[in-house]
């Protein structure tokens, strides 16, 4: 298994590969020929978002357990929205909550990174398109959500999806025991399931969304979060854990005006 991490490497953005327990730069395109090159201390560098996908196809009501809490009749096909790409934040960046906007939630998600370019692929042939395995938080508007006919604007804010810490390449994301989803917030478990819990399994998904779009190396499918979402404050901090991956953790930054862009002053 390789754990690939995006990093701050003398200022410019670099892939590393991670694997046996040594780190290297990666030479050569992710998703294409790529080789190991000089060695890396993680510890030592800043870990960006692992990749910013074109866009993130995300899917709502994928738990028994989360359609239940929700109140919501179980989807009799895949239930899908997008998140932007500008929502995308690395591991330690803050979740920023913006003013007015009543509650917003933590969702622990699985997430699936598309390593080649899908369309209309049977779910047969979909493992074939999967690069790897990251966390994703997919941060909600929970008002919002309800109040407007549709998600853009609950889902869309910048900074509501924290990627990472790495893409995990060569899980078997599909077997019966699945991989492990949780969420943290300040140190208390407030999720945990599995994607063998999954309504609509990885490969069913891939299959269903690329028979409406094409989906591009570095896309993200985000692919639904379990029972016990639950608000965020300033102050807080969240972490996602799925298995084999690791932990994406995020501290809740103080809210905002929107009505103030962020690095734009007021007249005096
Ligand atoms: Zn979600």
């Amino acid at each position: 298994m390789k754990r690939y991490y995006r990093i701050d490497h003398k200022n410019a953005p670099r892939y590393a590969v991670e694997e046996n327990g040594a780190c290297r730069l990666l030479e050569g395109d992710l998703f294409g020929d790529h080789a190991a090159g000089e060695r890396v201390r993680l510890e030592a560098c800043r870990l960006l978002a692992p990749i910013v996908p074109s866009k993130i196809v995300a899917v709502g009501l994928n738990y028994k357990d989360h359609a239940a809490e929700q109140n919501k009749p179980l989807p009799a096909e895949p239930m899908i929205f997008i998140k932007p790409s500008t929502s995308v934040i690395g591991p330690g960046d803050p979740i920023v909550i913006p003013e007015r906007v009543g509650r917003v939630d933590h969702e622990a998600e699985a997430a699936v990174v598309i390593g080649a370019t899908a369309s209309r692929v049977r779910e047969a042939d979909a493992r074939q398109y999967v690069f790897g395995i990251t966390c994703v938080n997919d941060v909600t508007a929970r008002e919002l959500q309800a109040k407007d006919v549709q998600y853009t604007r609950a889902k869309g804010f910048d900074s509501f999806a924290p990627v990472g810490p790495c893409i995990a390449a060569g899980l078997d994301y599909g077997s019966t025991s699945g991989l492990a989803v949780e969420g943290w917030v300040n140190g208390a478990r407030r999720q945990a399931s599995s994607t063998n819990q999954l309504i609509f399994p990885i490969d069913t998904l891939i299959a269903f969304i690329s028979s409406v779009m094409t989906l591009l190396p570095g896309d993200i499918i985000s692919t639904g979060t379990p029972a016990g979402i639950g608000p965020l404050k300033p102050g807080d901090t969240v972490t996602i854990k799925v298995e084999g991956v690791g932990e994406l953790t995020n501290p809740v930054g103080l809210a905002v005006s929107i009505n103030q862009p962020v690095g734009k002053k007021e007249r005096p």
